[in-house]
């Protein structure tokens, strides 16, 4: 079969959350039983040759397809959360927003000294959230061998933000 044409499956909603923001909706390309085969085994694609031991995505669409990426690569899957959600003892990297600061946790005992950790999330805004991430991953000892989205809102510049790391996405805009 032709591959399909991820993007076209990617929905603009306009002012959401709120006025002037673009909002990507990955729903329809999920909901698509050809477009998530297609989208995942792109991700692992590019991911395998980097060897990661673990795949970290945050909430709440990085689950999806971090989870699935995770099953298609072979690894384990660990989930960094808003403050409060994760119920074990937690490290945790503070990020800033466009008008002031979030914070993500990791457990403490989700990454291994040495540990190979692909950073996956399905969008690359300013890079804020993914660089929380790569914190969490070093403040355990564990190495960034790949950022890797489905789609990177290049004007919003978040590879600048990522600088010194190895970051692809699928679709660009
Ligand atoms: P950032 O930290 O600015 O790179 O924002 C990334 C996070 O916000 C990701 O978890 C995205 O899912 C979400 N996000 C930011 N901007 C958008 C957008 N225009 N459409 C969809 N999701 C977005």
């Amino acid at each position: 079969m032709a591959p399909l044409d991820l993007a076209s499956l990617i929905r603009d909603v306009p002012d959401f959350p709120k006025p002037g923001i673009v909002f990507k909706d990955i729903m329809p390309m999920l909901a698509n039983r050809d477009a998530l085969r297609q989208t995942v085994d792109e991700l692992a694609a590019w991911a395998e040759p980097r060897r990661p031991d673990i795949v970290l995505g945050a909430e709440a669409r990085g689950f999806i397809t971090g989870g699935a990426l995770a099953c298609r690569l072979g690894t384990g899957f660990v989930a960094a959360r808003k403050p409060g959600k994760l119920p074990w003892r937690t490290v945790s990297a503070k990020y800033a927003l466009e008008y002031g600061y979030d914070v993500l946790e990791l457990h403490a005992d989700a990454i291994t000294s040495g540990q190979r950790v692909l950073v996956h999330d399905d969008v690359l805004a300013t890079g804020g959230t993914a660089k929380a991430k790569c914190e969490l991953v070093e403040q355990l000892g564990g190495v960034v061998v790949g950022v890797l989205f489905i789609i990177a809102l290049e004007f919003l510049e978040g590879r600048k933000r990522l600088a010194g790391y190895d970051v692809h996405s699928l679709i660009t805009y």
